[in-house]
């Protein structure tokens, strides 16, 4: 049993007891082909606690040993002598409880790495940790079910904030099953900041491009008014290589090519985030993540309910 061993151990687990635990809280489904963000866990809230905080314990774990690896045993450092002999024995020594850990994580030596959790962090962890061991020891009895719902999704939130910030991991990147990986997407708290992130990620790229087109402007305009008119001698119909752009207005947005969802005016140049239409595959204004249709497809939808309600009216009226 080597420290290098207990401390892989300590994080492959803790993300095991999380996973594990959400897996229990939330249903999956398969018949959405978009994910839908839901606000409140669905099932099973016993193993779904218990797994969740034996995770979050676990990961507090993996953050002091990060920083000295046997910060993890309760004997380190003031019976260390005794610690020793019990690892060069292969006895495996006592770890940390939350309380202690928590204190650890607070005075670490390296200054930066120190976790200090918010006052309502906490009351959220000894909410949880109250709820595991009702859970656990006794009687499930008189549990509020919505108060019990809220203090769940408080502790996601926070086991998501302190693996993003603490131990630079996004639970959405690590290997899971498909099943698993669309219910996590779907909790909201996660969802949201998984879209909040994709969305920065997004603006940072277009404000590259907006850097690139303003050295290239000419030639690029120059090159697709060439290209607009080749198409209309070919097909003798009009070619929008413009769309609207939703800040200026004006019909200056790219949207194909390198320097698709640039806006070309000079007052303006905005980036625009562009995708696929759901319904007929053009390129339209809208985020990957979101079921998004282009302004025809969605003018025809209207269309064709307007047409339904009409028809429906005419036979109400139909005595033949
Ligand atoms: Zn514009
Ligand atoms: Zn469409």
């Amino acid at each position: 049993m080597t420290l290098n061993n207990i401390s892989l151990n300590l994080l492959e687990n803790g993300l095991d007891f999380i996973i594990r635990g959400l897996d229990e809280l939330y249903v999956y489904d398969s018949e959405e082909r978009f994910i839908i963000p839901v606000s409140q866990p669905q099932k099973d809230y016993k193993y779904g606690i218990i797994h969740l905080f034996a995770g979050f314990l676990l990961l507090l774990k993996e953050k002091l040993s990060r920083d000295t690896p046997k910060l993890i045993y309760r004997d380190f450092p003031k019976k260390s002598e005794r610690l020793n002999q019990h690892l060069n024995q292969g006895i495996r020594p006592s770890t940390v409880d939350l309380h202690e850990a928590l204190k650890r994580l607070k005075l670490l030596d390296n200054v930066e790495s120190r976790v200090n959790f918010t006052e309502s962090d906490m009351s959220v962890i000894e909410k949880i940790q109250d709820y595991r061991n009702t859970f656990e020891h006794y009687k499930i009895e008189n549990i509020k079910i919505l108060e019990l719902e809220n203090v769940i999704i408080s502790f996601i939130d926070l086991i998501d904030r302190f693996l993003n910030e603490h131990l630079e991991i996004n639970i959405t990147s690590l290997d899971l099953s498909s099943e698993i990986r669309v219910k996590i997407l779907s909790i909201k708290i996660i969802y949201d900041r998984i879209v909040k992130d994709s969305e920065n990620a997004i603006k940072v790229r277009g404000k590259e491009k907006i850097k690139e087109f303003k050295k290239v402007r000419k030639s690029v305009l120059r090159k697709l008014y060439e290209e607009n008119k080749i198409y209309f001698n070919d097909t003798n119909e009009d070619y929008d290589i413009f769309d609207t752009c939703p800040k200026c207005h004006e019909e200056t947005l790219i949207f194909e090519g390198e320097f698709a969802g640039v806006c070309t005016n000079k007052k303006c140049y905005e980036y625009t985030p562009l995708t696929k239409c759901d319904k007929c595959g053009i390129m339209t204004q809208g985020y990957d993540w979101e079921e998004t249709w282009c302004k025809s497809c969605d003018d025809n939808q209207t269309q064709m309910i307007e047409d339904n309600i009409d028809g429906d009216d005419l036979a109400l009226y139909d005595f033949s």
